[in-house]
This record gives C-alpha cells, structure tokens and sequence, in this order.
C-alpha cells in the first residue's frame, strides 16, 4: 500500500519508523500495524480570506484524525508557515499514543493551516479561524473531533472555533473545543497545564538523579505558550534558567535570567519574544541547544536535535516539551550517553490531560477548583510517568521506547478487541 501522500514528511517518516521500532519488538501484528499507521481520515481543505487590504488570498488547512478507536479524537490546532499533512499527520498519531500512555478515552487528531500568524492581523486571524471550521465541520464534533490550542493558535481562536461551531447547530457546544477562554467555558490551568505537566515530570528525573531542583540549571527553546509556563515552574522551584530562544534568537545569563522580569519585557514586546532582555547576552540557537546545564527543554518545534547537534548536548536531562523534537538518528547517539530523555509523548501531555478535565467538565456542566484541576493533573502526570519508568528498567529499554510500547500497545490492543467492522 501506498502513503506517498504522508510520506514525503519527513516528520511523517519519524513517527512511522519509531511505530516499525516498537511492533517489532512486541511483534505486533502486520495487519495492526499497518492500521496504526495509516490515519483514519484526513481532510485538506482552502480556506480563501479577505485580507485587511480587501485583497483574497486563500491558505491550505488540514485535519488529521489517525485513530478513532478509543474515543473522540483530540489533538491541537497549529498556524505556521511549514504546515503540511504529513507533519499533521505525525502530530496525530503521536496524539493516539499521548492519550494511551495517560489513558485517556481518545484517539489522536491534529489540525494545521499552513500561514505565518505574526503576519496576520486579529481580523484577519479570526476570518480564516471561522472559514476553516466551517470547512472541517463534517468531521468535528464534541463525540467526534475535539481541537485544542497548538503552535501559534491562543484562547482566542478556539473561542472563535467555539461560536462559529455554535451558531452551526443552533445551541452553545462548549464541549467541541478545550483551551477555550475560562469565562467560556475553559478549564482554570489548562493554558499552564502542558508546563506544569513538564516540570512535574522533570522534578521525578532530579529526584531519581538526586539532584536538588535548587541545584538545577535549565536551558528552555521556546518561549510561547510551553515555554513560558515551563520557565515560569522552574523558576518556583528554585531552578535557575540560564538561557532561553525563540524564533527571533537567544539569550542567556550564566548566573540565571530573571524569569519574572523577563515575562514582563516579553509581554509587552509586540512580538512576545524576549529577544534583548536586559541584563542577558546574545547567543545562538547552536550554542543554546550546546550549552552545559541540568535540564535542556526544547519547546518549540519537532526535529531541532538531529544526528549534526545529539553529539553537542551537555545535559543531564532531556525534557521533550515540543512535539518531535528529537530525531530517531539523534536518539541513537543520545541512547550511548547518560543523558535521562522524558519523551515527548509523555513530558508534554499534561496539556492534553487537563484539555480531558476541561471536556468533563463541559459535558456534565461541573466547575472544578484550580486545586482540583492541578491535584488530578500531578495525580495522572505521576502515574504515567512511573509507568514508563519502571517498564523503561524492567525491560531494559530506553525512556522513549517504554512510552511508545505502552501507548502503541493500548491502542492496538483496542483494535484488536473491537475487531474490523464489517
Ligand atoms: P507557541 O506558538 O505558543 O510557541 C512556540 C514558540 O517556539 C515561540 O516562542 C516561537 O518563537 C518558537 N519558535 C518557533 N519556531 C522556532 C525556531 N525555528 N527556533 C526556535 N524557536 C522557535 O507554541 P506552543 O503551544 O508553546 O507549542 C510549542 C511546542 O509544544 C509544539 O511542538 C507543540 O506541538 C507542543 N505542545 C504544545 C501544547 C500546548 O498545550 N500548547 C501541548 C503539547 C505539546
């Protein structure tokens, strides 16, 4: 069978070989595989907007649903420039195996409109939002598909997402989109939960290290909506964050950048960046990545530590906050070090977690504390964490291969329990 159509990305190609890797080592059935590696059903879509300056330009969007199986599917929307369907496509099916390792009642989706939004105006953000929802209609719903916030998408375009579905079916469906506003609907913490959940996982990793988290050092690439919120916990912790880039460049500070003062400056930046923050030194994304420190967070975007940079880490830790950060071929120069790698599908999934609270919630119309939402999110993050652990030491496998072989696992084994229809 052919996936020409996914497998010209190489991001695509990455998920399908690390799928190969595990089916191969539980044996797992070819046909399942197969399955597990085809998504469900995807969606490419135009969506032609009227920019600021009545001109039309039309943008390409996709959704991606790879399993169905366990539930709704549920996976995040992303606006950037490189958008294409195998990248959705990879991004959905890591999603399957986030909600299995976290066992949560979903399969993977992923959305994406290929555009810069840092070009964009609010009008303009807002008409491609409601143009695109209204293209991916027949396949969303609360039941069905359920986005949530991704790669340069807020708040405020899944309210967007949230009114257009609304005034569609003629009732409020808060339930069709987590992220959302909390005066919407939204879960209190959810913005902060992929963050937490990080630094949840990174503070297991000191502990078994025995390495005081007021010891650490921490270097983050990133600082949107993971990056920030991760910067932010380590700061509370007592961690010193020596360096931190984004799309506009780096900046580091040997005796630790001062994470409050610098959320501030970022803020009020037009472009959120902390680029020149006072008192802090330019470096490059090369020297960031290379820079000696406890905990090395990329939180930015999949594939930046490849077979060229693997080697250069001088870190402790690898706490994968972005989705696919690491390549397979960077991995197998990282698995001869002693690096300690939390993957991805594990480390960032506290943003999906607390997306789960937020859609139980909306459903049985509940309001839960922020204490409620940050105890069960600690409660799930710790859980799934020392599943994968103690797999990784029984089996003697690597942290990524133990989070994949359960997640993979779970989801198959689901497949294989409700049969082939018809
Ligand atoms: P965001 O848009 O809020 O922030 C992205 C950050 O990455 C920005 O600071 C941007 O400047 C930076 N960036 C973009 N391109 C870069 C480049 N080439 N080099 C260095 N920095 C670059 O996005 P986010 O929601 O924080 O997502 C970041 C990553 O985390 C993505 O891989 C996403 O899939 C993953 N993730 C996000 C969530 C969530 O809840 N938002 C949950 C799980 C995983």
């Amino acid at each position: 069978m052919s996936l020409n159509l996914f497998e010209t990305s190489p991001v695509f190609r990455m998920a399908c070989e690390q799928l190969r890797t595990v089916a191969e080592r539980i044996n797992l059935d070819k046909g399942i595989v197969e399955r597990l590696m085809t998504p469900k059903r995807s969606l490419v879509v135009s969506i032609p907007v009227r920019m600021d300056d009545q001109s039309i330009r039309v943008f390409i969007g996709y959704r991606v649903q790879h399993s169905l199986t366990s539930g709704a599917s549920k996976g995040g929307l992303r606006y950037a420039p490189h958008v294409e369907i195998g990248e959705v496509a990879a991004l959905a099916m890591w999603m399957s195996w986030k909600c299995a390792i976290m066992n949560l009642p979903y399969g993977g989706a992923k959305g994406g409109i290929a555009c810069d939004p840092a070009l964009l105006s609010i009008g303009e953000k807002e008409r491609l939002t409601r143009r695109f929802t209204e293209e991916v209609l027949s396949i969303i719903g609360p039941r069905t598909d359920v986005m949530a916030p991704d790669m340069g998408t807020d708040e405020q375009t899944m309210a967007w997402i949230y009114d257009t579905y609304s005034m569609k079916i003629g009732h409020a469906c808060p339930e069709i989109v987590t992220g959302k506003p909390v005066e919407l609907g939204g879960c209190v913490g959810r913005r902060e939960a992929t963050g937490r959940g990080v630094v949840y996982c990174i503070r297991e990793a000191l502990a078994e290290l025995q390495i005081s988290p007021t010891q650490a050092t921490a270097v983050v690439q990133g600082f949107g909506n993971v990056g920030t919120v991760t910067c932010e916990e380590l700061h509370r912790i007592g961690t010193k964050v020596l360096a931190v880039g984004d799309r506009y460049g780096a900046i580091h500070n040997p005796e630790g950048l001062d994470v409050p003062l610098m959320l501030e400056y970022a803020a009020v930046n037009p472009k959120k960046s902390m680029v020149g923050f006072p008192g802090s030194e330019a470096i490059t994304m090369e020297e960031l990545l290379a820079m000696p420190c406890t905990v090395l967070v990329p939180a930015a975007m999949e594939r930046v530590i490849d077979k060229d940079n693997a080697g250069k880490l001088r870190c402790r830790i690898l706490a994968e906050g972005a989705n696919g950060p690491t390549t397979p071929e960077a991995d197998a120069i990282i698995d001869d070090t002693d690096i300690f790698v939390i993957p991805d599908v594990l480390c960032n999934a506290g943003g999906v977690t607390v997306s789960y609270f937020e859609w139980v919630q909306d459903i049985q119309q509940l309001m839960w504390s922020d204490v409620q939402v940050n105890e069960k999110l600690r409660e799930l993050m710790l859980g799934a964490f020392h599943r994968v652990r103690n797999l990784a030491k029984s089996e003697n496998m690597t942290m990524r291969t133990a989070a994949l072989t359960l997640g993979i696992k779970k989801v198959a084994l689901e497949k294989q329990k409700r049969g082939l229809f018809p």
